[in-house]
């Protein structure tokens, strides 16, 4: 059995639900055995990160809710003393509230940066995925059960069946810090990559491109799509950091070429195509 998360952030409205769940469930309550009372102020246990991404006329909000990653190869694990820390084999990485009593290395041991301190207590604490309602035969942690669009899916990775399982199977999933490789039991889906946008002007006419091809060419290959009503297109979920040419062709028209290079989301601006001659 493995307990995990998948996190689809291209579901995720930026309610915070999930956040004030957690609050609700967590400040000001203590579960022996399990947890001892966070804070009433501080803590995130589950936090929602907020970009901002591209620039004017082409901006978008995105979110992407973080938690624990339940790591199989913990250093918040190895970090601790006395067994403090550990995994229980439902794959849950759980801090001991007894155990881990004054041990504040473990606050800089997770390169996640989501294990906070508790000052009060002087203890290290974070997102245990609610075990102690799970132990009593709760089906999901409660950022799960409130979340009101599905963005989070609770579950067994290791049971096929499984509704978690199936979308691991069925979807490109990845881990927030790929470079980390903790075997990170915390999956998402739609992490924001780059995007390269722009708006083709038909220069004579003075109107917006309907339907004009556009081609963004890099080593990988060649996408393609059209403008819309609006003269617009975009290409979304680049690679970051890539040189990429963005091609343009209206019949009649003379092809516009322009170079770029995603090393952040990109708006080209208008783009004026002239007649040929
Ligand atoms: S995300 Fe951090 S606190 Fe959670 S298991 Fe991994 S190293 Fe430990
Ligand atoms: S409850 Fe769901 S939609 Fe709301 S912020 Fe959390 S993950 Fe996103």
């Amino acid at each position: 059995m493995r307990y995990g998360l998948v996190i689809n952030t291209s579901q995720c409205i930026g309610c915070y639900d999930c956040f004030l769940t957690c609050q609700d469930e967590f400040c000001g309550n203590a579960y022996e055995g399990y947890s001892a009372a966070a804070p009433i102020e501080g803590h995130n246990w589950m936090r929602v990160l907020d970009v901002e991404r591209g620039q004017y006329p082409l901006v978008k909000a995105h979110y992407t809710p973080k938690t624990c990653m339940h790591c199989e190869d913990a250093p918040c694990i190895a970090a601790a003393q006395d067994g403090a820390v550990y995994r229980r084999p439902d794959g849950i990485v759980v801090i001991d509230p007894v155990k881990a009593k004054g041990q504040k290395q473990l606050i800089n041991s997770c390169p996640y940066r989501v294990i906070e301190w508790n000052e009060t207590e002087q203890l290290a604490q974070k997102c245990n995925l609610c075990a102690h309602l799970l132990d009593k035969g709760e089906k999901e942690p409660r950022c799960v059960e409130s979340c009101p669009t599905g963005a989070i899916v609770f579950g067994d990775l290791d049971n096929a069946s499984s509704p978690i399982a199936q979308i691991v199977k069925s979807c490109k999933t990845e881990t927030l810090k790929p470079e980390l490789n903790l075997k990170e039991n915390v999956l998402y889906i739609g992490l924001p990559k780059r995007f390269v946008a722009g708006t083709v002007v038909l220069k004579d006419k003075q109107e917006c491109a309907l339907d004009a091809q556009v081609e963004l060419v890099d080593e990988k290959g060649t996408i393609k799509t059209t403008t819309n009503g609006f003269g617009d297109f975009e290409f979304e979920g680049l690679d970051a950091n890539r040189p990429v040419t963005v091609k343009i062709t209206v019949p009649g028209y003379k092809v516009e070429s322009l170079n770029c290079t995603t090393f952040n989301d990109a708006h080209l601006g208008d783009i004026y195509l002239s007649p040929q001659a």
